[in-house]
């Protein structure tokens, strides 16, 4: 008698949950279906250039069925997962419910205001492809409302741009907004020179950068510095509101107040009966299942893996791929009843870029700055990219903006009446 099919569900396409799928690909014991309340996997390192008008949306994302149109056993559903009942092995999305053998939470975080959610409604944030052209277009629109007003001492909250959070995230969003208005969009305005753009990133800790080493966050400062960047440390915001941000010793006009400063669990990981850290991520055991459940595992930004650690491993893509590949792996060895050994994350990192030629990449004992760095950068970021036609596509963009100082994409899509640059 043949064994019956084991069904594997995952929630989530992304990093993780993309590489359970791999693991599992095309093998016939394993029936797996994926809920992504996306169309796409996206890759969220190169966010910020679509936020900053370098690449396209279509640059840094997929749809996940074309990925994987030729896993035979893999069905793809666009649904956005409530609900799941532990006791009756089963999820729950737009009015469907869906059994489980295994179930994988690869959901991911979300942006986290620590307590300030009324912070929400007065910043951008950057998480997909929604909130990058939400950046991208209020950065535009936020150059033509000051040509149209043509003065700068009136336009200057519109031209200047406040980062919150030093992380590799801001850093990369301060350096690129100042390269974009201080060189790429110079020579297009007549009545401003966007060479006068302020930009401030801001960070509430006593460095930027602070998983770097000493000395690459010192040469970073002083790169995002020297590209006319202000950065701020020991600076916590205290309050946001509509005209700006407001720090102890001072209040910075701004229009446009982006929030690079923290993550916590998605609103499905926040709802359910588990184990969770002040965060709302789920506390997993040492193979990455939850505490309650044998058969349900967490992976990725979704999870707290610190078992044996001195702090839980950093919400990056190589926890949440490596995480995927051990729990596909682990399922199987189940299956097959054999006993895996406990994960182990292999760190492979860091690292951050400065601006055009200028990044920050540590690898072990070996640092790389500068122009090195960059190539460093340049080269992961395409490695990991998925699907040939984006590794190709990307590159195209990159070389011929590096080459013509144009960037790609900047098309407001709304006309004039229906424009409005945040109050
Ligand atoms: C702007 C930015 C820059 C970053 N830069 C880097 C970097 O340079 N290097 C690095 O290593 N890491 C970087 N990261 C972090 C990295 O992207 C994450 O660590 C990684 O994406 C985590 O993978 P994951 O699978 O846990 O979650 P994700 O990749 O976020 O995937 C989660 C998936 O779950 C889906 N989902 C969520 N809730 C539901 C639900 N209820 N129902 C159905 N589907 C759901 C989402 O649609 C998404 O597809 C960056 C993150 C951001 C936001």
């Amino acid at each position: 008698m043949s064994k019956q099919k084991k069904k594997v569900v995952i929630i989530g396409a992304g990093f993780g949950g993309l590489q359970v799928i791999k693991t599992l690909a095309n093998q016939k014991e394993y029936e797996i279906l994926v809920v992504d309340k996306k169309n796409h996997h996206l890759f969220q390192p190169l966010l910020y250039q679509v936020a900053t008008a370098v690449l396209s949306p279509a640059d840094i994302a997929i749809p996940t069925r074309s990925i994987t149109t030729k896993y035979k056993n893999v069905k793809i559903l666009f649904g956005d997962v409530s609900d799941i009942n532990f006791q009756k092995k089963e999820i729950v999305f737009q009015n469907n419910t869906e059994s489980y053998d295994y179930l994988i939470i690869a959901t991911g975080a979300k942006t986290s205001y620590f307590g300030n959610a009324h912070w929400e409604n007065k910043t951008l944030g950057l998480k997909n492809l929604r909130d990058a052209l939400s950046i991208r277009r209020q950065i535009l629109l936020s150059f033509e409302q000051a040509e149209l007003i043509g003065d700068y001492e009136k336009s200057k909250s519109l031209m200047h741009y406040v980062i919150i959070g030093g992380g590799p995230t801001g850093v990369e969003l301060a350096g690129s907004i100042a390269e974009l208005s201080h060189n790429i969009i110079r020579k297009d305005f007549r009545n401003i020179d966007s060479g006068m753009t302020k930009v401030t990133l801001i960070e509430a800790g006593p460095r930027i950068l602070n998983a770097f080493s000493e000395s690459s966050s010192q040469f970073t400062k002083l790169k995002l510095e020297s590209r006319g960047v202000e950065v701020l440390t020991n600076s916590p915001v205290l309050d946001i509101t509509d005209s700006g941000v407001k720090l102890k010793d001072r209040f910075i006009e701004s229009k446009t107040v982006i929030w690079a400063a923290g993550v916590e669990g998605s609103n499905l990981a926040k709802k359910l009966p588990l184990n969770k850290d002040k965060a709302n991520k789920i506390i997993v055991d040492e193979y990455c299942r939850t505490l309650e459940y044998q058969d349900v595992f967490v992976i990725g930004d979704a999870a707290n893996f610190s078992k044996g650690l001195t702090k839980p491993l950093p919400g990056v893509s190589p926890v949440a791929m490596q995480q995927g590949r051990y729990v596909g792996k682990f399922i199987q060895s189940q299956e097959k009843q054999k006993q895996m050994a406990p994960f182990q994350y292999f760190d492979k990192g860091n690292m951050a870029t400065i601006g055009r030629t200028d990044a920050v990449a540590e690898f072990g004992i070996f640092k790389l700055k500068g122009i090195l760095g960059w190539l460093g950068w340049l080269f992961v970021h395409l490695v990991y990219q998925v699907g040939f036609k984006n590794k190709v596509s990307t590159l195209l963009s990159w070389v011929w903006s590096y080459l013509t100082f144009r960037a790609g994409s900047r098309l407001i899509q709304e006309e004039v009446q229906d424009l409005s640059v945040r109050p």
